[in-house]
C-alpha cells in the first residue's frame, strides 16, 4: 500500500523518496538476510552471501540499462563532490577538457577541474539563471580536448538536456545524479556516467560510475591517490577495499523494484504522466509559475514561484501542514521545487496540484 505507515509526501530534491515496497523489504529482512542470521550491515563484504548481493546488483543495473559489454561498473563513495575530481584525475591526459555550465553542479565540477588542467567553458546558462539548456549543437570543442562535461538534469534549476551535445566526437562525460533510471539511456554515447543515488536510486553513500573500459588508465600520475583511480575499483569489482554495502544492497532492491514495474521504458511512461500533471497545472495557473523555459524542463525537479515572497512562504508552510514535505526551492531560484523522483506515486503529484489549486482560489482576488 502507497500511503500507510502515516508517511507523507516527501519531495524533498535528495536524499529522497524511496520506494515503500522497497523499505518494507529492508525492514523484513533488517534481523536476518535470506537465512544468513545476520544483517546485511553486519556481514563480511567478502563473503558469499554479499558477493551474491553486489553480483545480483550489478547485473540487474546492467539489464536495466542495457550497459554493453565494454563498459564498466563501479559502486563508489564520496558523493557525486569526488567525481568532480576524480573525473579530471583520471581523464585527463593532453590536460585539455570542455564543460558546460547548465547549474551549480556543473559549475563546482568545472572549478573542481581547473586545478588538473585546462578547463574551458564552452557554453553556459548562466545569463539567465540557469533557466534553460543552451544550444549544444555546434560548441567550440577543443580539438585536443580529453572529454565534455555536461550536468544532464540540473537538479536545483529543473532543467535536462534532451538531446546531448555535438562532441565532435570526443569522450561525452555526464552527471546524472538526478535523472539516474528515470528514463532509458543509450550508453554508447557516453564515455562515463555517474550518478549519486541518494536522488533517485537509494541512500546517501554510494556513487554509481559507468566507465567505457578503454578510459580506464595503467599511466595515471603518481600522485593520484590509489583510492581515486577508477582502474583499481575496476581491476577489484568495486570490492578493493570495504564498499558501501548496505547502501548497495538497497540500491539492489530498487533495481529489482524498477524491473518489476516494467524497466526504463514503463518508468519513463510513468514518470512523464507525473510531471504533466503539475506541468500542465503551472501552465494555467493564475498564481503559481513555472521558472523554467518550456523545452528544457526536467521530468525529476519541478521548480516553481507565485511571484510573491510572501506566498511562497505562506505556501510552504501550509502544503507541509497538509502532508506535502519538502518543497521549499532551493535558495539560488527562490519559491518552490517538487521532486517527482521515481519512487513519489502519481497521488502524490495529483494531491500537490489539488492543494495549489485550492490554494490559489484562497489567494487570488
Ligand atoms: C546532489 C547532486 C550533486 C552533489 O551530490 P553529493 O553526493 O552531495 O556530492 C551533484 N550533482 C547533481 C546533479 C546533484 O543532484
Amino acid at each position: 500500500m502507497a500511503n500507510n505507515y502515516n508517511r507523507v509526501y516527501n519531495f524533498s530534491a535528495g536524499p529522497a523518496v524511496l520506494p515503500v515496497e522497497v523499505l518494507e523489504t529492508a525492514r523484513d529482512e533488517m534481523l536476518n538476510y535470506q537465512s544468513s542470521g545476520m544483517s546485511v550491515m553486519e556481514m563480511s563484504h567478502r563473503s558469499k552471501v554479499y558477493d551474491n548481493i553486489i553480483k545480483t546488483a550489478e547485473k540487474d543495473l546492467r539489464e536495466l540499462l542495457n550497459i554493453p559489454e565494454s563498459y564498466k561498473v563501479l559502486f563508489l563513495q564520496g558523493g557525486a563532490h569526488l567525481q568532480f575530481s576524480m573525473v579530471p584525475i583520471n581523464l585527463l591526459k593532453n590536460g585539455i577538457a570542455d564543460y558546460i555550465v547548465t547549474g551549480q553542479w556543473a559549475k563546482k565540477a568545472y572549478i573542481e577541474a581547473q586545478k588538473y588542467g585546462k578547463i574551458n567553458k564552452i557554453a553556459s546558462s548562466e545569463d539567465k539563471n540557469f533557466s534553460y539548456i543552451p544550444d549544444c549543437s555546434d560548441l567550440n570543442i577543443s580539438s585536443n580536448a580529453d572529454y565534455v562535461y555536461i550536468c544532464e538534469n540540473n537538479t536545483i534549476y529543473g532543467t535536462k538536456f534532451k538531446t546531448l551535445p555535438n562532441t565532435k566526437g570526443k569522450t561525452l562525460v555526464s552527471d546524472m545524479s538526478s535523472c539516474f533510471l528515470s528514463e532509458p539511456v543509450d550508453i554508447a554515447k557516453y564515455g562515463l556516467i555517474f550518478a549519486g543515488v541518494q536522488k533517485n536510486v537509494g541512500p546517501a553513500g554510494v556513487q554509481i560510475v559507468i566507465i567505457k573500459d578503454d578510459l580506464l588508465r595503467d599511466d595515471l600520475p603518481s600522485w593520484c591517490p590509489t583510492m581515486l583511480n577508477y582502474k583499481i575499483h575496476a581491476d577489484n569489482n568495486s570490492l578493493y577495499n570495504t564498499p558501501p554495502a548496505y547502501g548497495i544492497y538497497i540500491c539492489g532492491l530498487v533495481f529489482k523494484w524498477l524491473k518489476n514495474i516494467g524497466g526504463l521504458e514503463k518508468m519513463k511512461e510513468i514518470n512523464l504522466k507525473k510531471a504533466a500533471i503539475l506541468y500542465d497545472f503551472l501552465d494555467k495557473s493564475n498564481l503559481f509559475k513555472g521558472t523554467v523555459e518550456k523545452n528544457s524542463r526536467s521530468l525529476m525537479n519541478i521548480p516553481f514561484i507565485t511571484g510573491s515572497e510572501e506566498l511562497d512562504k505562506k505556501f510552504i508552510e501550509e502544503s507541509a501542514k497538509n502532508g506535502l514535505l519538502q518543497l521549499k526551492g532551493h535558495r539560488t531560484v527562490g519559491g518552490m521545487r517538487a521532486s517527482l523522483y521515481n519512487a513519489m506515486p502519481i497521488d502524490g503529484v495529483k494531491k500537490l496540484v489539488e492543494f495549489m489549486e485550492k490554494f490559489e482560489k484562497e489567494n487570488t482576488k
